[in-house]
């Protein structure tokens, strides 16, 4: 079977593009290195949020925060209010998703770059 063009799926399933789960990694990690922040000691939470962020790039046009429930994800866009980084992360450096940590933080790691762990989306 001859492979086509990437899609969603080609990284599995429910997944984002590489293209945009790419952009979105390097986006996070030049931000923690900007603002001071670190990732979660758990890189699974780092690469869940990282994969919906992405998801969200492919399917909506913007990085809307994976970490809340909306009723109308186009209007949210269209807000900007929860397009990565959030104002509360922008203002107060306050991520809900636990993607951007400050030192303070009981569940701050001490990367800033990436490690690429498996997260299945397919139950
Ligand atoms: S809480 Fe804000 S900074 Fe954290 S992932 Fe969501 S949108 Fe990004």
């Amino acid at each position: 079977m001859t492979q086509t063009a990437p899609t969603e799926s080609d990284r599995g399933k429910n997944k984002a593009s590489t293209k945009s789960f790419e952009a979105m990694r390097k986006f996070a990690e030049t931000y923690a290195k900007r603002t001071g922040t670190y990732f979660c000691v758990d890189p699974k939470i780092t690469n869940a949020v990282i994969e919906g962020l992405a998801k969200h790039k492919d399917d909506l046009g913007a990085p809307l925060c994976p970490c809340r429930y909306y009723e109308d994800k186009q209007a949210e866009v269209e807000n900007t209010y929860w397009n990565c980084p959030c104002v509360p992360m922008r203002e107060r450096k306050e991520c809900h998703c636990l993607l951007f940590l400050t030192e303070d933080n009981p569940f701050v790691g001490t990367q800033q770059e990436l490690e690429v762990v498996a997260v299945d989306y397919d139950e």
